[in-house]
Protein backbone atom coordinates (compact mmCIF):
# COMPACT_ATOMS: atom_id res chain seq x y z
CA UNK A 1 0.00 0.00 0.00
CA UNK A 2 1.44 3.47 -0.83
CA UNK A 3 1.73 5.53 1.76
CA UNK A 4 3.24 9.10 2.92
CA UNK A 5 5.59 8.51 5.84
CA UNK A 6 6.22 11.77 8.12
CA UNK A 7 8.85 12.65 10.29
CA UNK A 8 9.07 15.21 12.86
CA UNK A 9 12.55 16.45 13.83
CA UNK A 10 12.91 18.89 17.01
CA UNK A 11 10.37 17.77 18.99
CA UNK A 12 12.60 14.62 20.58
CA UNK A 13 14.32 17.26 22.04
CA UNK A 14 11.26 18.66 24.15
CA UNK A 15 11.36 15.90 26.92
CA UNK A 16 8.21 16.44 29.12
CA UNK A 17 6.37 18.61 26.36
CA UNK A 18 6.90 16.43 23.99
CA UNK A 19 2.98 15.03 24.57
CA UNK A 20 1.83 18.51 23.65
CA UNK A 21 3.87 19.51 21.04
CA UNK A 22 2.72 16.12 19.08
CA UNK A 23 -0.70 16.92 20.38
CA UNK A 24 -0.64 20.22 18.40
CA UNK A 25 1.47 18.66 15.47
CA UNK A 26 -1.14 16.23 15.20
CA UNK A 27 -3.94 18.57 15.06
CA UNK A 28 -2.12 21.45 12.35
CA UNK A 29 -1.81 18.18 10.44
CA UNK A 30 -5.15 17.20 10.57
CA UNK A 31 -6.31 21.07 9.98
CA UNK A 32 -4.41 21.69 6.85
CA UNK A 33 -5.54 18.50 5.49
CA UNK A 34 -9.49 18.91 6.34
CA UNK A 35 -11.44 17.89 3.34
CA UNK A 36 -9.44 15.52 2.10
CA UNK A 37 -9.88 11.92 2.68
CA UNK A 38 -6.81 9.84 4.18
CA UNK A 39 -6.07 7.90 7.28
CA UNK A 40 -3.56 8.87 9.72
CA UNK A 41 -1.89 6.65 12.20
CA UNK A 42 0.58 7.38 14.77
CA UNK A 43 3.76 4.91 15.46
CA UNK A 44 6.24 5.51 17.58
CA UNK A 45 8.44 8.41 16.41
CA UNK A 46 6.67 8.41 12.51
CA UNK A 47 3.21 9.37 11.13
CA UNK A 48 1.48 7.18 8.43
CA UNK A 49 -0.72 8.72 6.15
CA UNK A 50 -2.69 6.48 3.83
CA UNK A 51 -5.69 5.18 1.82
CA UNK A 52 -5.92 8.58 -0.09
CA UNK A 53 -6.97 9.14 -3.61
CA UNK A 54 -3.91 8.64 -6.37
CA UNK A 55 -5.00 11.89 -7.64
CA UNK A 56 -5.10 13.57 -4.18
CA UNK A 57 -1.29 12.50 -3.42
CA UNK A 58 0.45 16.18 -4.63
CA UNK A 59 -2.19 18.01 -3.08
CA UNK A 60 -1.27 15.92 0.26
CA UNK A 61 2.08 16.40 -0.16
CA UNK A 62 2.06 19.93 -1.00
CA UNK A 63 0.11 21.05 2.17
CA UNK A 64 2.38 19.00 4.12
CA UNK A 65 5.38 20.36 3.02
CA UNK A 66 3.67 23.92 4.86
CA UNK A 67 3.28 22.22 8.31
CA UNK A 68 5.73 23.35 10.89
CA UNK A 69 7.37 20.49 13.21
CA UNK A 70 7.46 18.20 10.30
CA UNK A 71 10.67 17.65 9.24
CA UNK A 72 10.87 15.47 6.30
CA UNK A 73 8.52 13.11 4.51
CA UNK A 74 8.67 10.22 2.25
CA UNK A 75 6.25 8.50 -0.35
CA UNK A 76 6.60 5.00 0.83
CA UNK A 77 5.75 1.83 0.19
CA UNK A 78 3.66 0.11 3.59
CA UNK A 79 4.48 -3.78 3.76
CA UNK A 80 4.33 -6.63 6.19
CA UNK A 81 7.84 -6.24 8.30
CA UNK A 82 9.09 -9.86 7.03
CA UNK A 83 12.43 -10.46 4.69
CA UNK A 84 10.04 -12.25 2.23
CA UNK A 85 7.76 -9.78 2.05
CA UNK A 86 10.33 -6.90 1.47
CA UNK A 87 12.85 -9.20 -0.73
CA UNK A 88 9.58 -9.34 -2.74
CA UNK A 89 8.58 -6.17 -2.87
CA UNK A 90 12.02 -5.05 -3.53
CA UNK A 91 12.76 -8.08 -6.69
CA UNK A 92 10.28 -5.07 -8.77
CA UNK A 93 12.60 -2.48 -8.23
CA UNK A 94 14.41 -1.34 -11.54
CA UNK A 95 16.98 1.57 -10.79
CA UNK A 96 17.89 2.15 -14.14
CA UNK A 97 21.50 3.02 -15.53
CA UNK A 98 22.13 4.26 -12.11
CA UNK A 99 24.35 3.97 -8.90
CA UNK A 100 22.91 2.87 -5.90
CA UNK A 101 22.61 1.67 -2.69
CA UNK A 102 20.25 -0.13 -0.30
CA UNK A 103 19.83 1.17 3.27
CA UNK A 104 17.86 -0.64 6.48
CA UNK A 105 17.00 0.49 9.12
CA UNK A 106 15.47 -1.61 12.40
CA UNK A 107 14.19 0.51 14.85
CA UNK A 108 12.26 -2.96 15.94
CA UNK A 109 15.14 -5.06 16.58
CA UNK A 110 13.38 -8.12 16.69
CA UNK A 111 13.48 -8.67 13.28
CA UNK A 112 15.23 -11.81 12.62
CA UNK A 113 18.21 -10.04 10.04
CA UNK A 114 20.59 -7.52 11.56
CA UNK A 115 20.40 -4.27 9.37
CA UNK A 116 23.80 -4.78 7.42
CA UNK A 117 22.98 -8.09 6.37
CA UNK A 118 19.72 -7.20 4.97
CA UNK A 119 21.30 -4.06 2.78
CA UNK A 120 24.01 -6.46 1.34
CA UNK A 121 20.54 -8.95 0.40
CA UNK A 122 18.06 -6.52 -1.03
CA UNK A 123 21.24 -4.88 -2.99
CA UNK A 124 22.23 -8.27 -4.26
CA UNK A 125 18.47 -8.85 -5.43
CA UNK A 126 18.40 -5.07 -7.29
CA UNK A 127 21.82 -5.76 -8.76
CA UNK A 128 20.67 -9.13 -10.38
CA UNK A 129 17.20 -7.70 -11.65
CA UNK A 130 18.68 -4.53 -13.05
CA UNK A 131 21.27 -4.34 -15.95
CA UNK A 132 23.67 -1.65 -15.72
CA UNK A 133 22.82 -1.04 -11.97
CA UNK A 134 26.07 -0.49 -10.07
CA UNK A 135 26.51 -0.39 -6.21
CA UNK A 136 27.85 2.78 -4.83
CA UNK A 137 27.87 3.20 -0.75
CA UNK A 138 29.11 6.31 -0.72
CA UNK A 139 27.08 9.12 -3.30
CA UNK A 140 24.72 6.69 -4.99
CA UNK A 141 21.97 8.31 -7.16
CA UNK A 142 19.30 6.10 -5.66
CA UNK A 143 19.37 5.21 -2.48
CA UNK A 144 16.25 2.14 -1.41
CA UNK A 145 15.21 2.77 2.10
CA UNK A 146 13.71 -0.10 4.21
CA UNK A 147 12.78 1.23 7.19
CA UNK A 148 11.21 -1.53 9.58
CA UNK A 149 9.26 0.16 12.71
CA UNK A 150 7.67 -1.01 15.47
CA UNK A 151 4.24 -1.41 13.95
CA UNK A 152 5.35 -4.67 12.12
CA UNK A 153 5.83 -2.74 9.09
CA UNK A 154 8.02 -1.61 6.91
CA UNK A 155 8.56 1.14 4.60
CA UNK A 156 10.39 1.23 1.67
CA UNK A 157 11.55 4.35 -0.44
CA UNK A 158 13.51 5.94 -2.68
CA UNK A 159 13.20 9.55 -1.47
CA UNK A 160 12.57 12.10 1.00
CA UNK A 161 10.98 15.50 0.57
CA UNK A 162 12.46 17.98 2.83
CA UNK A 163 9.50 19.83 5.07
CA UNK A 164 9.86 23.09 7.45
CA UNK A 165 11.09 22.23 10.28
CA UNK A 166 10.61 24.41 13.01
CA UNK A 167 8.10 23.47 15.64
CA UNK A 168 4.02 23.35 15.71
CA UNK A 169 2.19 26.36 15.33
CA UNK A 170 0.85 27.99 18.68
CA UNK A 171 3.21 25.91 20.69
CA UNK A 172 5.28 29.03 21.50
CA UNK A 173 1.77 31.12 21.82
CA UNK A 174 0.61 34.19 20.20
CA UNK A 175 2.18 37.16 18.53
CA UNK A 176 1.02 40.61 16.66
CA UNK A 177 3.64 40.97 13.08
CA UNK A 178 4.07 44.65 12.11
CA UNK A 179 3.12 43.81 8.24
CA UNK A 180 4.19 46.27 6.02
CA UNK A 181 3.92 46.00 2.28
CA UNK A 182 7.32 45.22 2.21
CA UNK A 183 9.67 42.26 1.83
CA UNK A 184 10.85 41.99 5.21
CA UNK A 185 7.85 41.62 7.12
CA UNK A 186 6.19 39.19 5.73
CA UNK A 187 10.07 37.26 6.06
CA UNK A 188 9.94 38.25 9.72
CA UNK A 189 6.33 36.26 10.82
CA UNK A 190 6.87 33.16 8.69
CA UNK A 191 10.50 33.01 10.72
CA UNK A 192 8.66 33.35 14.30
CA UNK A 193 5.81 31.54 13.24
CA UNK A 194 8.16 28.72 12.11
CA UNK A 195 9.12 28.57 15.88
CA UNK A 196 5.85 28.06 17.07
CA UNK A 197 4.28 31.16 17.20
CA UNK A 198 0.24 31.92 15.77
CA UNK A 199 0.31 35.30 14.38
CA UNK A 200 -2.54 38.20 13.81
CA UNK A 201 -0.91 41.45 11.97
CA UNK A 202 -1.15 44.63 12.29
CA UNK A 203 -0.92 47.12 9.46
CA UNK A 204 -0.68 50.70 9.30
CA UNK A 205 -1.73 52.88 6.22
CA UNK A 206 -2.24 56.46 5.28
CA UNK A 207 -5.40 56.40 3.18
CA UNK A 208 -5.68 58.74 0.78
CA UNK A 209 -1.87 59.47 1.10
CA UNK A 210 -1.11 55.40 0.75
CA UNK A 211 -3.52 53.86 -1.96
CA UNK A 212 -6.22 51.28 -1.85
CA UNK A 213 -3.82 49.08 -3.96
CA UNK A 214 -1.19 49.36 -1.03
CA UNK A 215 -4.48 47.62 1.40
CA UNK A 216 -4.93 45.10 -1.09
CA UNK A 217 -0.94 43.68 -1.25
CA UNK A 218 -1.26 43.68 2.50
CA UNK A 219 -4.08 41.24 2.55
CA UNK A 220 -2.46 39.46 -0.37
CA UNK A 221 0.71 39.05 1.55
CA UNK A 222 -1.35 38.12 4.67
CA UNK A 223 -2.88 35.00 2.51
CA UNK A 224 0.03 34.23 1.24
CA UNK A 225 1.49 33.80 4.93
CA UNK A 226 -1.47 31.89 5.77
CA UNK A 227 -0.67 29.26 3.33
CA UNK A 228 1.94 28.37 6.18
CA UNK A 229 0.09 29.89 9.64
CA UNK A 230 -3.38 29.38 8.72
CA UNK A 231 -5.97 32.21 9.14
CA UNK A 232 -4.96 35.20 10.21
CA UNK A 233 -6.72 38.13 12.14
CA UNK A 234 -5.53 41.32 10.63
CA UNK A 235 -5.51 44.66 12.27
CA UNK A 236 -5.31 47.31 9.88
CA UNK A 237 -5.27 51.03 11.05
CA UNK A 238 -5.35 54.15 9.95
CA UNK A 239 -2.53 56.33 10.42
CA UNK A 240 -2.50 59.66 8.27
CA UNK A 241 -4.03 61.67 11.28
CA UNK A 242 -1.09 60.76 13.29
CA UNK A 243 1.28 61.24 10.57
CA UNK A 244 -0.09 65.04 9.89
CA UNK A 245 0.14 65.99 13.23
CA UNK A 246 3.59 65.03 13.36
CA UNK A 247 4.58 66.50 10.16
CA UNK A 248 2.76 69.44 11.16
CA UNK A 249 4.68 69.93 14.65
CA UNK A 250 7.57 67.91 14.78
CA UNK A 251 11.31 68.72 13.47
CA UNK A 252 11.43 66.60 10.54
CA UNK A 253 14.20 64.62 10.40
CA UNK A 254 12.32 63.06 13.57
CA UNK A 255 9.37 62.34 11.36
CA UNK A 256 10.15 58.12 11.41
CA UNK A 257 11.23 57.93 14.83
CA UNK A 258 8.45 59.39 16.41
CA UNK A 259 5.94 57.76 13.66
CA UNK A 260 7.82 54.35 14.91
CA UNK A 261 7.51 55.26 18.57
CA UNK A 262 3.50 55.84 18.16
CA UNK A 263 3.28 52.67 16.00
CA UNK A 264 4.79 50.90 18.79
CA UNK A 265 2.83 51.87 21.56
CA UNK A 266 -0.44 51.21 18.89
CA UNK A 267 1.30 47.74 19.01
CA UNK A 268 1.43 47.03 22.40
CA UNK A 269 -2.08 48.54 23.21
CA UNK A 270 -3.47 45.66 20.25
CA UNK A 271 -1.27 42.86 21.61
CA UNK A 272 -3.14 43.83 25.42
CA UNK A 273 -6.47 44.04 23.94
CA UNK A 274 -6.17 40.47 22.36
CA UNK A 275 -4.05 38.50 24.60
CA UNK A 276 -0.75 38.60 22.27
CA UNK A 277 2.72 38.02 24.12
CA UNK A 278 5.24 40.08 21.80
CA UNK A 279 5.45 42.02 18.63
CA UNK A 280 7.24 40.83 15.36
CA UNK A 281 8.63 43.49 12.78
CA UNK A 282 11.13 42.57 10.35
CA UNK A 283 13.36 45.20 10.90
CA UNK A 284 17.24 44.74 9.92
CA UNK A 285 19.85 46.16 12.03
CA UNK A 286 21.55 49.12 9.71
CA UNK A 287 19.34 48.34 6.42
CA UNK A 288 17.95 52.00 6.84
CA UNK A 289 18.23 54.99 9.41
CA UNK A 290 15.21 54.08 11.37
CA UNK A 291 17.01 50.63 12.11
CA UNK A 292 19.97 51.39 13.99
CA UNK A 293 20.84 50.54 17.57
CA UNK A 294 19.47 53.61 18.58
CA UNK A 295 16.42 53.71 16.81
CA UNK A 296 15.74 50.43 18.21
CA UNK A 297 16.53 51.83 21.57
CA UNK A 298 14.76 54.43 21.43
CA UNK A 299 11.21 52.32 19.64
CA UNK A 300 11.51 49.86 22.41
CA UNK A 301 11.74 52.44 25.28
CA UNK A 302 8.07 52.89 24.70
CA UNK A 303 7.09 49.70 25.51
CA UNK A 304 5.52 48.72 29.13
CA UNK A 305 6.31 45.23 28.44
CA UNK A 306 6.00 43.50 25.21
CA UNK A 307 9.23 42.20 23.55
CA UNK A 308 9.98 43.00 20.01
CA UNK A 309 10.81 40.28 17.90
CA UNK A 310 13.37 40.87 14.63
CA UNK A 311 14.30 38.00 13.69
CA UNK A 312 15.73 39.62 10.31
CA UNK A 313 17.87 41.70 12.60
CA UNK A 314 21.13 40.18 12.04
CA UNK A 315 20.16 39.15 7.77
CA UNK A 316 21.25 40.68 4.73
CA UNK A 317 18.92 41.30 2.16
CA UNK A 318 19.88 38.55 0.03
CA UNK A 319 19.18 36.41 2.35
CA UNK A 320 16.03 38.00 3.42
CA UNK A 321 14.84 37.92 -0.39
CA UNK A 322 15.74 34.36 -0.74
CA UNK A 323 13.17 33.50 1.95
CA UNK A 324 10.54 35.69 0.47
CA UNK A 325 11.01 33.74 -2.26
CA UNK A 326 10.66 30.70 -0.89
CA UNK A 327 7.53 31.61 0.54
CA UNK A 328 6.26 32.98 -2.76
CA UNK A 329 6.18 36.75 -1.22
CA UNK A 330 8.52 38.60 -3.05
CA UNK A 331 6.55 39.16 -6.18
CA UNK A 332 4.11 40.68 -4.66
CA UNK A 333 6.41 42.93 -1.85
CA UNK A 334 8.04 44.49 -4.44
CA UNK A 335 4.76 45.81 -6.11
CA UNK A 336 5.66 49.62 -6.18
CA UNK A 337 2.98 50.80 -4.29
CA UNK A 338 3.34 53.28 -1.64
CA UNK A 339 4.06 52.25 2.66
CA UNK A 340 2.89 55.01 5.08
CA UNK A 341 6.25 54.85 5.62
CA UNK A 342 7.36 56.40 2.92
CA UNK A 343 4.89 58.97 3.37
CA UNK A 344 6.40 62.78 4.32
CA UNK A 345 9.69 61.00 4.86
CA UNK A 346 12.41 63.97 6.07
CA UNK A 347 15.09 64.13 3.26
CA UNK A 348 17.64 63.58 6.20
CA UNK A 349 16.34 61.24 9.14
CA UNK A 350 18.08 61.20 12.61
CA UNK A 351 20.19 58.37 12.82
CA UNK A 352 21.63 58.26 16.28
CA UNK A 353 17.95 59.71 18.22
CA UNK A 354 18.47 59.63 21.66
CA UNK A 355 15.88 59.56 23.83
CA UNK A 356 15.73 63.06 25.22
CA UNK A 357 15.31 64.04 21.53
CA UNK A 358 12.21 61.87 21.27
CA UNK A 359 10.83 63.28 24.59
CA UNK A 360 11.16 66.93 23.59
CA UNK A 361 9.63 66.09 20.07
CA UNK A 362 6.59 64.51 21.35
CA UNK A 363 5.98 66.80 23.44
CA UNK A 364 4.61 69.42 20.57
CA UNK A 365 2.07 66.26 20.56
CA UNK A 366 -0.54 64.95 22.32
CA UNK A 367 0.58 61.14 22.50
CA UNK A 368 -1.84 59.60 23.92
CA UNK A 369 -4.91 61.10 21.86
CA UNK A 370 -2.99 60.17 18.94
CA UNK A 371 -2.67 56.49 20.12
CA UNK A 372 -6.54 56.63 20.75
CA UNK A 373 -7.21 57.98 17.21
CA UNK A 374 -5.56 55.30 15.99
CA UNK A 375 -6.89 52.71 17.87
CA UNK A 376 -10.68 54.04 17.40
CA UNK A 377 -9.86 53.67 13.22
CA UNK A 378 -8.88 50.17 13.43
CA UNK A 379 -10.69 47.65 10.76
CA UNK A 380 -10.33 43.84 11.28
CA UNK A 381 -10.12 41.33 8.78
CA UNK A 382 -9.80 37.78 9.11
CA UNK A 383 -7.53 35.85 6.43
P1 LIG B 1 9.58 45.94 5.19
O1 LIG B 1 10.21 45.34 4.01
O2 LIG B 1 9.08 44.91 6.13
O3 LIG B 1 8.55 46.98 4.86
P2 LIG B 1 11.49 47.98 5.49
O4 LIG B 1 12.85 47.60 5.19
O5 LIG B 1 10.70 48.73 4.49
O6 LIG B 1 10.72 46.69 5.97
P3 LIG B 1 10.68 49.92 7.47
O7 LIG B 1 9.74 50.52 6.53
O8 LIG B 1 11.63 50.78 8.26
O9 LIG B 1 11.60 48.79 6.84
O10 LIG B 1 9.88 49.09 8.51
C1 LIG B 1 10.50 48.30 9.49
C2 LIG B 1 9.46 47.39 10.09
O11 LIG B 1 8.39 48.15 10.67
C3 LIG B 1 8.76 46.54 9.05
O12 LIG B 1 9.49 45.36 8.80
C4 LIG B 1 7.43 46.25 9.70
O13 LIG B 1 7.54 45.21 10.65
C5 LIG B 1 7.14 47.55 10.43
N1 LIG B 1 6.33 48.45 9.55
C6 LIG B 1 6.75 49.38 8.69
N2 LIG B 1 5.72 49.96 8.05
C7 LIG B 1 4.60 49.37 8.52
C8 LIG B 1 3.20 49.51 8.25
N3 LIG B 1 2.75 50.37 7.34
N4 LIG B 1 2.33 48.74 8.92
C9 LIG B 1 2.79 47.83 9.83
N5 LIG B 1 4.08 47.66 10.12
C10 LIG B 1 4.99 48.41 9.48
MG1 LIG C 1 8.62 49.15 4.66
Amino acid sequence: MKVILLRFGELFLKGANRKVFERALVKNIKDKLSGLGYSFQETFGRYVISKFREEDLDELVDKLKTVFGLHSLSIAEELEATPEAIREFVSKINIGKKTFKVSVKRADKHFPISSMEFSKDLGGIIFHNTQDAVVDLYHPQIEVCVDIRFNNKAYVYTDTIMCQGGLPLGTSGDALLLLSGGIDSPVAGYMMAKRGLNLEALHFHSYPYTSEQAKEKVLTLAKKLGKYCGKIKLHIISFTKVQEEIHKNCAPEFMITIMRRIMMRVAERICEKNKLGAIITGESLGQVASQTMQSITVTNAVLKEKPVFRPCLGMDKEEIIAISNKIDCFETSILPYEDCCTVFLPKNPVIKPTIGHCLKEESFLNVEELVEYALSSEEIVEI
